[in-house]
């Protein structure tokens, strides 16, 4: 039973960093949008994404690599709140649900979030890495159309980020969709 118990669990955290994997994310995010569609409270997304990762890994080997990848999980799952959801949700990418939060409030998280990846300090010549924030939120009588709301929830998330990176990165861009 413990075993049992033992791979549920595997099945559904990322082996690397500890947190959720995306399996857990998408079951959580069907959960939390219906939830959402029948009862009257936000829901916020927001993709995460570091900057400049494939550089990180050349210059430094993949080893390092993979504890930024861990710290920068610890530094994220520090804002989090009963209820929320943290996951890798790719290579490099973090994934964060937060149910019964307004976009002003999750921009405030979103910008936590940023500042305390910033501070991380890497090496003996205390290097840096950022990342880039997309955000998304449903909230007040806005109805998408989409047919998969949860999908296109991620998908307004991943244009901002996607904005994000374009403007500069090391930034938080909020959807305007919502
Ligand atoms: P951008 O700022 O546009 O996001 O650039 P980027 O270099 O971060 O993005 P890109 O998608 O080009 O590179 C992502 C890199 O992440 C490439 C891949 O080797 C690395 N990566 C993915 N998963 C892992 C992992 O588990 N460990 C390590 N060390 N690297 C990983
Ligand atoms: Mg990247
Ligand atoms: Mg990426």
């Amino acid at each position: 039973a413990v075993n049992h118990e033992r791979q549920k669990i595997d099945g559904l955290t990322d082996a690397l960093t500890g947190i959720a994997n995306r399996r857990l994310f998408d079951h959580r995010l069907r959960e939390e949008i219906s939830h959402w569609a029948r009862h009257d409270r936000p829901l916020s997304c927001i993709l995460a994404d570091i900057d400049r990762f494939k550089e990180i890994n050349d210059r430094h080997g993949h080893g390092v690599g993979d504890q930024v990848l861990r710290d920068v999980a610890a530094s994220l799952a520090r804002n989090l709140r009963f209820g929320d959801v943290l996951a890798r949700y790719g290579g490099e990418e973090f994934c964060l649900l937060l149910p019964a939060t307004t976009a002003a409030v999750a921009a405030a998280i979103a910008e936590r979030m940023r500042q305390g990846v910033a501070e991380l300090a890497f090496g003996d010549d205390r290097w840096h890495v950022t990342v880039s924030v997309g955000l998304a939120c449903l909230e007040g009588h806005f109805r998408p159309a989409a047919e998969d709301v949860g999908a296109w929830l991620v998908e307004q998330a991943d244009t901002a980020l996607y904005r994000a990176k374009q403007s500069g990165r090391n930034k938080v861009i909020v959807s305007i969709s919502a």
